[in-house]
């Protein structure tokens, strides 16, 4: 389903759409008034935030971690919108905590990652939202499902909610990398793709996992045409009871955000003409690729037919084993990345094994009907 989003406040519209960086910043969790104050205070004075950010309830992996104020918390960060007159944001993981953060006055709610995973849990927050004006912040699934992150900004859609903005924070995946969730920037990519009205900012907190890797994380996010960040910010981090490791002091952030580039998004006329040159030319090899493409699949057909006649294997290991070598050596010369070259030939290789299997058990069909 084709997801329309129209977005009617025009506080909420001119803050995301007209300002990049939009920033959300705060600590991961909300521990004490004192913390939450302090660290709003100091996070102000120097960063130009549009919304604080603090955790009420936390979802922990190992029970016995320290799991959240609860309600008390709400409080706290209601006198830290009162003070200093900045939205407050929290996440909601069920009904019960709606209705307590829509009692304290909370602006904005995000969905977490552990609870887009779950359409029941989300469809209980939409139903607890019907009828309301409320920006609603979801978060990408755990794992790399594009369609469950879909699914939980439909359901939320659905319940009448137009204020909708993504949050990248990364995915769960047995990848090895630097990260504590792999960034994996294809899926929010694709979402974008989808959906190119849908606004989307980037956690690069949870991407990273310390903080030497937020700025590259940031600056990404920002230059694939995400309209900002939501960054967790600690008066002291190494004393935070939750994800101690990540968390940046409010000088950090405020480095941070010097160093980060803000391209422009609207390209002018001239460099307008030569990008379409480029990407007309782009179109023409692509249609010459995918003709290529389609020759070869043909000789894999005929090539498939003709090892059946004479009773052979289809895969012969030795062949296989040359070609790759020599499509590596010639992707050299050609100074192209010999990883790419690799997966695109294990992709065609898979594929042209699936057809001439196919061919096998086609004639097996026939041959027992
Ligand atoms: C958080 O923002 O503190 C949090 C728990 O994030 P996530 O749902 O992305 O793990
Ligand atoms: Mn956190």
């Amino acid at each position: 389903m084709k997801i329309i989003l129209l977005f009617c406040s025009m506080v909420f519209e001119k803050v995301l759409k007209n300002i990049r960086p939009f920033i959300i910043a705060g600590p991961c969790s909300a521990e004490s008034e004192e913390q939450l104050i302090s660290t709003a205070k100091e996070l102000l004075q120097r960063v130009n935030i549009h919304a604080f950010r603090a955790g009420i309830w936390k979802p922990r992996t190992r029970p016995n971690s320290f799991e959240g104020v609860g309600e008390i918390g709400l409080n706290w960060l209601k006198q830290v919108k009162e003070v200093f007159h900045i939205p407050v944001i929290t996440e909601v993981a069920n009904s019960k905590h709606v209705e307590l953060a829509l009692k304290y006055n909370m602006d904005w709610f995000w969905i977490g990652a552990r609870t887009t995973v779950n359409p029941f849990s989300v469809q209980e927050i939409a139903d607890s939202l019907k009828g309301l004006d409320i920006p609603i912040f979801i978060k990408n699934p755990i794992n790399p499902d594009l369609d469950l992150w879909i699914g939980a900004i439909e359901r939320i859609y659905n319940a009448g909610i137009k204020k909708i903005v993504a949050i990248h924070r990364g995915f769960s995946s047995s990848n090895k990398h630097d990260y504590r969730n792999d960034p994996m920037w294809s899926i929010p990519i694709e979402l974008k793709r989808l959906y190119p009205d849908l606004e989307m900012i980037c956690d690069p907190s949870h991407i990273a996992g310390k903080p030497n890797l937020l700025l590259s994380i940031a600056q990404k996010a920002l230059d694939l045409e995400m309209n900002g960040i939501m960054i967790e910010v600690h008066y002291n981090p190494q004393q935070a009871l939750s994800d101690a490791k990540q968390q940046i002091t409010p000088p950090e952030l405020q480095s941070l955000v010097q160093q980060l580039i803000i391209r422009k998004l609207i390209i002018d006329d001239e460099l307008e003409q030569q990008l379409q040159a480029k990407r007309k030319r782009i179109d023409e090899l692509d249609s010459i690729l995918l003709e290529i493409l389609s020759e070869r699949m043909k000789i894999i057909h005929e090539i498939g037919w003709m090892k059946k006649d004479k009773d052979m294997t289809v895969l012969q290991l030795h062949r296989w084993g040359e070609v790759l070598k020599d499509r590596l050596s010639e992707a050299e010369k050609l100074h192209l990345n010999p990883e790419l070259v690799k997966k695109i030939y294990e992709f065609i290789h898979s594929e042209s094994i699936q057809i001439q299997i196919q061919i096998l058990n086609e004639l097996e069909t026939l041959k027992n009907s």
